[in-house]
């Protein structure tokens, strides 16, 4: 009723009326959607939080800690009123907060699914972490969850937000160097002990879950396919104090339905981060392929290698927060929704069956 009255007046007026109230008109159509942080952590703090400054579509509203510390400080420095700060006994009241679009949920792995669901049964969209959740069958309530509430759920894979990443994803998928044969795809950090991480209770499991899973991710964005068998090897030392629940080396080969083969490492005791496709006619490599910033590629064709440089473009970190919020404001689907991650955490589970068992592994069509 309201909006009619207004077309209807904004339809009998002049032209220079009509001009003078345009800025009203198109600061909704440009809305920021609201988003809350859960966990205020390392990669929330460092990362995201600062990303909200170059987004278009995204805006930081409201905070979630378990560190009223944090509260205070966060929620200083970005300007969040005392009634958008929650604890996590709080965190269900969100459901009474109209600026709060979307959840972003940064917790510990184990925590994922918990606070994605709560945040979907308080009507909110959801940007989760990866990994997904700990296990598939986390991942399918997940996933049934956000159905049955009829809201977003996108996993924050953010590579699929950078530019050389995509890139590298449209030459590979394109046949730039012919069709590809082999992914190699390595990543590992050594880790430091004393943290959540190195708790399977909190983490799942060990390098695979929190690093690994960047090859997994990069050698199915790169084919396109999924995986229809896994073969892994893990290598961890049980007298290292890191590993006492969780895994160190789990390296792992995927087939893929066209032929194409991918060697995967997956390591908490030594630095990768790279991969390369290889094709008939030469390769793509991406050296480091997927840190936070200075990603690197280079082509082999006709027998040389040269740089690939791109001008510098949006953050891969205000790429992955828009998309989501322009997903919610044009209700479509974002291209790493829940499936995305239950994709990833379905060959996890088989490639620790696969170490663990000592044996090939088939995966069912999905
Ligand atoms: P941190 O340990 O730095 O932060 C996690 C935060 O979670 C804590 O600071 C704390 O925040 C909160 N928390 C709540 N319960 C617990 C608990 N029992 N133990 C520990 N922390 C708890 O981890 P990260 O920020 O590095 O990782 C968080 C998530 O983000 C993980 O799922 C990880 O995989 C993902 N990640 C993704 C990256 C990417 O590039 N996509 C990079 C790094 C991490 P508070 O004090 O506010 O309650």
């Amino acid at each position: 009723m309201v909006e009619n009255s207004r077309r209807a007046v904004l339809g009998g007026l002049g032209a220079g009326l009509a001009m003078t109230l345009g800025p009203a008109r198109a600061s909704a159509a440009d809305r920021k959607v609201g988003y809350a942080i859960v966990g205020l952590g390392y990669y929330a703090t460092q990362q995201i939080m600062p990303a909200f400054a170059s987004c278009d579509r995204s805006r930081l509203v409201a905070l979630v800690s378990g560190t009223p510390a944090k509260l205070d400080t966060f929620g200083d420095k970005y300007d969040i009123p005392a009634s958008h700060r929650y604890s996590y006994g709080d965190f269900d009241r969100i459901r009474n907060n109209p600026d709060i679009d979307i959840v972003y949920v940064v917790l510990p792995n184990s925590l994922h699914a918990e606070y994605s669901i709560r945040a979907a049964q308080a009507g909110k969209h959801v940007m989760c972490e990866k990994p997904m959740a700990v296990s598939v069958a986390e991942g399918e309530r997940m996933i049934a969850a956000f159905r049955q509430a009829g809201k977003k759920l996108m996993i924050g894979y953010r590579s699929r937000f950078e530019q050389y990443n995509r890139l590298a994803i449209d030459l590979a998928r394109s046949g730039h160097v012919g069709p590809t044969r082999i992914i190699t795809a390595d990543h590992g950090f050594p880790i430091t002990a004393g943290q959540w991480r190195l708790d399977r209770s909190l983490s799942g499991g060990g390098s695979l879950m929190d690093i690994g899973i960047y090859s997994l991710n990069a050698a199915r964005y790169l084919t396109g396919e999924e995986p229809v068998e896994v073969s892994a090897i893990e290598s961890t030392d049980r007298n290292d104090p890191r590993f006492r629940t969780v895994e160190d080396r789990i390296n792992f080969l995927l087939r893929f339905p066209s032929g194409i083969e991918a060697v995967c490492v997956s390591s908490y005791s030594s630095s990768h981060n790279s991969y390369r496709v290889t094709g008939t006619g030469g390769w793509i490599e991406m050296s480091p392929a997927t840190p936070y910033a200075g990603q690197a590629m280079s082509i082999h064709r006709n027998g040389e290698t040269t740089p690939r440089t791109l001008p510098p473009g949006k953050s891969q970190f205000a790429g992955q927060l828009d998309h989501l919020a322009e997903c919610v404001i044009n209700d479509t689907t974002p291209i790493v929704p829940g499936e995305e991650g239950l994709a990833d955490l379905r060959v996890i589970e088989a490639i620790y069956r696969s170490a663990a068992e000592r044996r090939h592994i088939a995966l069912q069509a999905m």
